[in-house]
């Protein structure tokens, strides 16, 4: 090959690697100012260009999309770029923390990342040598800018917080310790310790998630405010969770868990539509948490007129906890739809920090459905006569079987089979994201929407997945909200149906549950739907979902 080709082949090749604009040049509109996310630090305005050319190479003709992005974005000159005023908004996305030092002497408020640094400050503003335990303390610094525009700034409220030093520093290495240590206030402090002593051990289940969430997520979350933000409104529910009795206490926790996800939630849709090489293993851990979080604050007393929303678990009725455009609640529209967004890094991601997270995306599904099981939920779609009888007015059509219909309940009913065969295959080795991985994340579109539509045929389905996620109610985090689901799902079904559901109503609720269940529905439901003519019974037998 001559050289004039290896050239030119060359170019085309870094063309395409090129990075997209907004991913390389990452916006601050609070700060109005671009980070190069290669470099995290901000780079003047007039001088991006020059930074793409001389740091990145950046050539010419392949400058143009950035100069195109750079010029439709509002910048403020360097000097008026100024440090975040809110406690909560420290650190700042996009650029590292580093451990420096901040200087004590009233009014002075200096400061730097050394201790030389430090000392010859005091000699030269204080005229004395400056005593390292009480002329300074430590804090976390951030800098927009390097160079000769370099200034740190640090976190309006710091606290240097002994417990956590103490906790953290056995297990990560010094420079990590310092970084962790110093982006922490105290009221921050207390929850992210709560974190590392309980909190982050309910999320667990063996040796490698453990170093996951004690060790590399906490690190992750001084990287990415939407993570740090996420891991303390989930700890927080925890503590509401634990100081359950203690209404004014239970609030407070409440109060500052939705503080903190009303942080997190928007930076994360940000970053998930703007995944990089540094944020995509932070997405990843805030998806697990999302899922955490909205299932541990959807309890009924948690919720201002104390009554329960009888949300269906994987759509969403309100409309207020689902994405534009998708009937799916946020934790499952983000497992289905991060995922697909997060394909550009997938390879990175499974060999990254967070690996292990990433394996639950990855489990194939038996082939074979659990057979009985299959036939008794096939046995649920009426027969041809009773399908298409006495379709006389609008609220019995909609509870009509077309062959539309069936096709979507048949396809859902046999991912559901695989997934008992796969639950019966693990033997109860299961977490909380394979019980959640294994259907939700399968079954269609047009599944969801016959359940958005309260649709029988798939108000059953979601009952025997009730049996699954009753694995779950170990975890505090879903302590009692199977039997809530199943309850929710029983109201809704007209008592024509009911029938159906005995054997989930039975495993979720047990017998006792059933029995008290069935009075209250049997006055409330009856004859809505007298005159359907509706499918015998099948007659179920349901034992072999009792599961290990
Ligand atoms: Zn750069
Ligand atoms: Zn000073």
């Amino acid at each position: 090959m001559s050289e004039v080709d290896s050239t030119s082949k060359m170019t085309a090749s870094d063309q395409l690697d090129d990075p997209a604009p907004s991913q390389l040049l990452r916006y601050l509109p609070d700060y109005q100012g671009v980070i190069c996310t290669a470099c995290q630090y901000a780079v003047q305005p007039h001088g991006i260009l020059r930074h793409l050319k001389e740091i990145h190479h950046i050539l010419r003709g392949r400058r143009r999309k950035y100069s195109h992005y750079v010029a439709s974005l509002s910048l403020r000159d360097p000097k008026d770029v100024l440090p975040p005023k809110r406690a909560d908004q420290f650190p700042v996305p996009y650029l590292p923390v580093e451990p420096g030092l901040q200087c004590l002497s009233p009014g002075c408020l200096y400061l730097c990342a050394s201790v030389k640094r430090m000392q010859s400050h005091w000699r030269f503003e204080h005229r004395r040598r400056g005593n390292n335990d009480r002329d300074w303390h430590p804090v976390p610094l951030q800098t927009f800018f390097r160079g000769n525009l370099l200034r740190y700034f640090t976190h309006e409220s710091f606290e240097t917080s002994h417990i956590m030093s103490d906790l953290i520093e056995p297990y990560i290495d010094g420079f990590s310790a310092n970084k962790l240590r110093a982006g922490l206030d105290s009221m921050y402090t207390a929850l992210l310790d709560y974190y590392l002593r309980h909190t982050c051990q309910s999320f667990t289940t063996n040796e490698e998630t453990d170093k996951v969430w004690r060790l590399i997520v906490p690190c992750l979350a001084h990287q990415n405010s939407f993570l740090l933000h996420g891991l303390l409104a989930c700890t927080s529910l925890h503590r509401a969770y634990m100081s359950s009795g203690h209404p004014a206490l239970e609030k407070e926790f409440l109060l500052r868990a939705y503080h903190h996800q009303d942080i997190a939630l928007p930076q994360f849709r940000y970053a998930v539509q703007h995944p990089t090489d540094d944020n995509c293993n932070a997405i990843l851990a805030y998806a697990y948490l999302l899922v955490v979080y909205t299932f541990a604050a959807d309890r009924p007393e948690y919720s201002e007129s104390g009554l329960s929303t009888d949300s269906l678990f994987l759509v969403n009725h309100s409309g207020e906890d689902a994405e534009a455009g998708s009937i799916l609640r946020n934790w499952l529209y983000f497992l289905r739809a991060g995922c697909s967004m997060l394909c550009d890094f997938w390879e990175q991601l499974q060999e990254g920090p967070v690996r292990v997270l990433s394996e639950a995306w990855d489990i194939d599904l038996d082939d074979d459905p659990d057979r009985s099981c299959l036939k008794n939920l096939l046995s649920v779609i009426p027969d041809e006569s009773a399908a298409t009888s006495d379709i006389s007015n609008a609220s019995e059509a909609s509870t009509i079987w077309t062959e539309e219909v069936k096709a979507i309940y048949r396809q859902a009913a046999i991912e559901l089979s695989r997934s008992f065969a796969y639950v019966r295959a693990q033997r109860g080795f299961l977490t909380t994201w394979d019980i959640l991985r294994i259907w939700p994340m399968e079954v269609s579109l047009e599944y969801m929407a016959l359940l958005h539509q309260g649709y029988p045929g798939a108000l059953i389905l979601l009952a025997y997945y009730c049996i699954l996620l009753k694995q779950m109610e170990k975890h505090w985090y879903f302590d009692g909200r199977a039997a809530t689901l199943i309850r929710a799902i029983q109201k809704q079904l007209s008592t024509d149906w009911h029938s159906f559901i005995q054997e989930p109503l039975k495993v979720v609720l047990g017998e006792a549950g059933v029995e008290a269940s069935l009075e209250g529905a049997q006055s409330s439901q009856a004859g809505v739907l007298s005159g359907c003519s509706m499918p015998d019974p099948p007659g179920l037998t349901f034992q072999s979902f009792v599961l290990p």
